[in-house]
């Protein structure tokens, strides 16, 4: 593991243990578009190796704390009231994905551009079938192109 990874991993823990989820684990992945995941089931909560790496440390606390709020509320909250309430209570942002304006992403070989909202979506793999569709978000034409 890299000196980020174990120091997020760290701070992971320390505050899954103030709260008393003692069983949970923390992973790192190979996901380039999902910086954390929680997994009820197997009591895991996984980062993406790339965006930590791409990213502060400070950055991937944030989504350490959007991770952990959703170990507490648990399963089937979403990023409803309950989630954003724990979330900015453990002195995270509450906010719900994360975004181009305070994350580094990391670039694929694909990349779709919404033409309402402007948003941008990053795909190492050609995407399957077409290469045009609806961003459910805005309503907006969203158009994958190959960047180089
Ligand atoms: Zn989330
Ligand atoms: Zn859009």
């Amino acid at each position: 593991m890299t000196d980020k990874e174990i120091m997020l991993a760290g701070f992971t823990q320390k505050i899954l243990r103030e709260k008393g989820f003692t069983e949970w684990k923390i992973e790192f992945g190979r996901a380039s578009n999902n910086y954390g995941l929680c997994k009820y089931k197997k009591k895991v909560i996984r980062y993406s190796k790339l965006l930590v790496e791409a990213n502060s440390l400070e950055r991937s606390k944030l989504t350490a704390l959007h991770e952990i709020a959703h170990v507490i509320v648990g399963p089937g909250k979403g990023h409803g009231p309950l989630w954003k309430k724990a979330c900015i209570e453990l002195g995270g942002d509450g906010i719900r994905c994360y975004s181009t304006k305070n994350t580094v992403v990391i670039k694929g070989k694909w990349v779709g551009t919404c033409d309402i909202c402007g948003k941008e979506f990053f795909r190492y793999r050609k995407p399957k079938g077409s290469l045009t569709y609806k961003h459910s978000t805005c309503g907006g034409k969203l158009t994958f192109k190959k960047e180089n």
